[in-house]
């Protein structure tokens, strides 16, 4: 049986970064039903043989209004990416979903440990908003890495949220390719997780990223039913 798909309207578009952008659109027909976490697909009209399905994850929590929140980065030559950044407000996507098992765990009984690359932050970021709409959360750490200082997607957001509540701590760092991030990420990961209680890892971003990282915990006694992981590619 086919997906169901339906049409969004873009309502508007924000640059985050110089090389980062956000939609905001609104499912026509109706009001889409999501778990933070999760991902939706977009049928985009170009490339060899159109759609070409592309997925994105949903930056923000489900909201009254049932509008969406898309963020993605500028990928050399990428045909999905180049045309979602041509898109204006009052435009139109055809998207099916929600789909993608990268969402809260439960029960949440050990400290969260998020580590993403670029946008890979991006469920992250709707899964610690929806977390930290509630009084009481859970102890959570968000290691963001960026590839240049510039390009620290919702960096004062969670600044200020680390700020605001003492079960939250946020450690940006800036690494320009993949993989001088995971050198970095497992340098900072060490003192923080060796001799300590588990957490529960969730890391995302591209395969060259998140799996040595994932082979790290594994080296490190975690099994891989203890650790969620989202892979872009
Ligand atoms: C479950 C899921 C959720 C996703 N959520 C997001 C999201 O919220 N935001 C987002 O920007 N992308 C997201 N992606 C990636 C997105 O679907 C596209 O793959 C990406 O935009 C590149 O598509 P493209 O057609 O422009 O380039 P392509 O020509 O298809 O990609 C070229 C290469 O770029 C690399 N790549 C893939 N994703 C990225 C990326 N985001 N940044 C840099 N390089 C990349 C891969 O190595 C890929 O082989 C997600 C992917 C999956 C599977």
């Amino acid at each position: 049986m086919a997906e169901p798909t339906q049409t969004a309207k873009v309502l508007s578009v924000t640059d985050l970064t110089p090389n980062v952008r956000q939609l905001i659109i609104l499912p026509k027909p109706q009001k889409l039903s999501f778990q933070p976490g999760q991902w939706v697909s977009l049928k985009l009209p170009v490339g060899t043989k159109p759609p070409l399905n592309r997925a994105y994850s949903l930056a923000t929590p489900e909201s009254p209004s049932g509008e969406l929140t898309l963020v993605f980065d500028r990928v050399a030559q990428g045909a999905g990416s180049g045309y979602l950044y041509r898109l204006r407000a009052g435009d139109e996507l055809s998207l099916s979903g929600p789909y993608g098992n990268f969402v809260l765990p439960k029960p949440l009984d050990r400290e969260l440990l998020f580590v993403t690359r670029y946008t890979g932050l991006v469920p992250v970021r709707c899964m610690v908003k929806a977390l930290f709409a509630h009084r009481e959360a859970p102890p959570v750490l968000a290691i963001a890495i960026g590839p240049a200082e510039d390009e620290l997607l919702y960096h004062q957001e969670l600044l200020s949220l680390a700020v605001m509540r003492a079960s939250f701590r946020y450690l940006p760092l800036v690494a320009s390719s993949e993989e001088s991030a995971v050198g970095l990420t497992i340098s900072m990961l060490r003192p923080l997780i060796e001799g300590r209680p588990k957490v529960l890892p969730m890391l995302c971003g591209t395969k060259a990223f998140v799996h040595p990282l994932r082979s790290w915990f594994t080296e490190a006694g975690y099994d891989r039913k203890e650790m969620k992981t989202e892979t872009y590619d």
